[in-house]
Parts: structure tokens; sequence; C-alpha cells
């Protein structure tokens, strides 16, 4: 099993690149973000639950994204590896996600991180906002918010995987097909 986390900050461009990585290497894709915003347009007890910390762009609880994460591993069991992309956001999701693993038999192979730095985010996930409809891609304070609670809460998850040597930073600026070359590059080297 190849099982990755595709990780960086917000607006970084972990979707583009996950749907290459999906393609290419045949894995299955969990973006809790999507999941989320699923639950929300079909007004589920999760959508709603999850709905006021997003619109603040704040994390939604760890107790329910990480229930929600298990069932949707479960839900594939035949599957060739995951793409985790949006999941773990904090230490103690990526503790989750590791017991959730070796439950299975399997563990993480690599996590992946794409850096961009705060202005080129801002700017790219403003562009994104005049398309994707989504509130909290259409108000700097939100957006802000988002990257502030990415350094303090989800970065360390970079650190933690780093003193396993799983850690791998990649530059997230550049043209889209070059960066799929360098994820690929350590994809291949597992
Ligand atoms: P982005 O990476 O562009 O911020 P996502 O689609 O990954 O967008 O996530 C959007 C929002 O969904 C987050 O701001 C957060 O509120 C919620 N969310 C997504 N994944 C998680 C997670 N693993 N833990 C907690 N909240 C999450």
């Amino acid at each position: 099993m190849i099982n990755l986390i595709l990780f960086g900050p917000p607006g970084s461009g972990k979707g583009t690149q996950a749907a290459k990585i999906i393609e290419k290497y045949n894995l299955v894709h969990i973006s809790t973000g999507d999941l989320f915003r699923f639950e929300m347009s079909n007004d589920t007890p999760l959508g709603t639950q999850a709905k006021a910390f997003m619109a603040k762009g704040e994390l939604v609880p760890d107790s329910v994204t990480t229930g929600m994460l298990r069932n949707k591993v479960e839900a594939h069991a035949n599957a060739k590896g995951f793409i985790f992309d949006g999941f773990p956001r904090t230490i103690n999701q990526a503790q989750a996600l590791d017991a959730l693993l070796s439950e299975k038999g399997a563990n993480l192979s690599a996590l992946i991180a794409l850096e961009a730095d705060d202005a080129e985010i801002v700017v790219r996930i403003k562009k994104r906002g005049a398309t994707s409809g989504r509130a909290d891609d259409n108000n700097e304070a939100i957006i802000r918010n988002r990257i502030d609670v990415y350094k303090s809460e989800t970065k360390p998850v970079y650190d933690y995987y780093a003193r396993q040597e799983k850690s791998h930073s990649i530059n997230g600026i550049g043209q889209i097909d070059e960066i799929f070359g360098l994820i690929a590059e350590v994809i291949d080297a597992l």
C-alpha cells in the first residue's frame, strides 16, 4: 500500500496535485474539506456541525473529523492506497491516522508538503473565490485566519512526520506539471 499525506497551507495546490496523483498512481483520494462541503450541501447533521467552524476559518473539532475520515477509509477496504488531502491538520489527527492505518496493518508512506508564501496564497485563494462560491475564500480576514490556524495547529504535523523521516518539502510555486514531476520523484523513490 502507498499512503500519502498531501500537505500545505490553504491555496497551496493540494487539490490540483491530488487529481494528478490519483490518475498516475491509482490511489483513493480523501479530501476532508470536500467531504465537509458535500455534507453541508446535503444539510446532513455532520454538515451542520462543520458549518459554523468552516465559515470562520476554524478547524472542525477532531472528534468529528476523525470519525468521518475513518468511515471513508473503511468504505474502501480494497484500496491500493490513499491520498489524504487536508488531513491530518492537528497532531491529534495525525496520531489518529497512524492508529487507524496500523489497525489495517498499514502505515503512512510519506507526507508531501507544498510550500507557498502567504502573499501568493492570498492572491490564489481570492482568485479561486471568484468561481468557487466558497464563503471562506471570499473574505480576507477569514483567509488570514485559515493561514494563522495552519501555522499554529497544522504545521507541527510536518515536524511530527519529519521525526519519522517521512516528510518531504516541495516548492509549490511554478508550473503545475513541473510541481507534479517533483511529487512523482518522491513517490517513485518510496
Ligand atoms: P483549504 O486547504 O483551501 O483551506 P479545505 O477544503 O481543505 O481548504 O478545508 C476547508 C475547511 O474545512 C477548513 O478551513 C476547516 O474548517 C475544514 N476542515 C477541512 N479539513 C479539516 C480537518 N482535517 N480538520 C478540521 N477541519 C477541517
